[in-house]
């Protein structure tokens, strides 16, 4: 077989305190887990079960990056969120098995254009151009399990500027990282690769031109990012 162009490396993410990367087969969301951030969102966090959605894989950037401002909004939200990286291939995992499939974490930012998002909601349409476009997945370096343990809790934060925009902790997760892996692969075969951003906490606001973020997850990892 030859492929009509050159085939593109695939998206990966750097392995802390290695040389290997961990290839990204898909990115999977989960909308509003943490109640804080639901509310502010102006849903009830106590009556709605998780939901999901999806960027493309290669939407993944690294640390450090330096993005550039996306097309297309006006509105650029930062959404600070624990990663959970899959290493093993399953369908309808029990949440009490969950953790074998669980390579390790990192911290990422959901990034999401809210004047899109908005309009999307307003008319029932798909979040496609709010949530999956280019550089909108930024993440630290994937942290083994078998260096970290889970992570049940710790605080998760982001400063924009060095100023505090979100603050949060992982055990106010509505649904643990083991009820999202359960309930997510439900819905899709979770493979070796796939990584899930679990939610974001309450805070969420807008991005501008020059701007640089730091996002960690107490005790796991560090991200920073400059919009430029
Ligand atoms: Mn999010």
């Amino acid at each position: 077989m030859r492929y009509v162009f050159r085939v593109q490396e695939l998206a990966s993410v750097a392995v802390a305190g290695s040389a290997d990367v961990f290839p990204v087969h898909r990115i999977y969301c989960v909308g509003q887990n943490y109640a804080n951030h639901a509310r502010e969102m102006g849903s009830n966090p106590e009556r709605e079960a998780p939901f999901f959605f999806s960027k493309p894989a290669d939407a993944v950037c690294p640390d450090d990056s330096r993005l550039a401002f996306p097309l297309a909004t006006e509105n650029l939200n930062h959404e600070i969120e624990l990663v959970v990286a899959i290493g093993k291939k399953g369908t309808n995992i029990l949440a009490a098995e969950a953790r074998d499939y669980v390579f390790g974490y990192a911290v990422g930012l959901d990034l999401t254009r809210r004047d899109l998002q908005s309009e999307a909601k307003k008319k029932g349409r798909p979040w496609a151009t709010a949530k999956g476009f280019d550089n909108s997945a930024p993440c630290s370096a994937l942290h083994p399990v078998s260096e970290v343990g889970h992570i049940e809790r710790g605080k998760i934060t982001l400063y924009v500027n060095g100023e505090l925009r979100q603050e949060g902790d992982i055990s106010e997760m509505i649904w643990t990282v083991e009820e999202v892996i359960s309930a997510l692969s439900g819905f899709f075969e979770l493979r070796p690769g796939d990584l899930i951003f679990t939610g974001t906490p309450a805070g969420v606001g807008p991005v501008k031109k020059g701007d640089k973020l730091k996002g960690e997850v107490e005790n796991l990892a560090k991200l920073n990012i400059t919009v430029i």
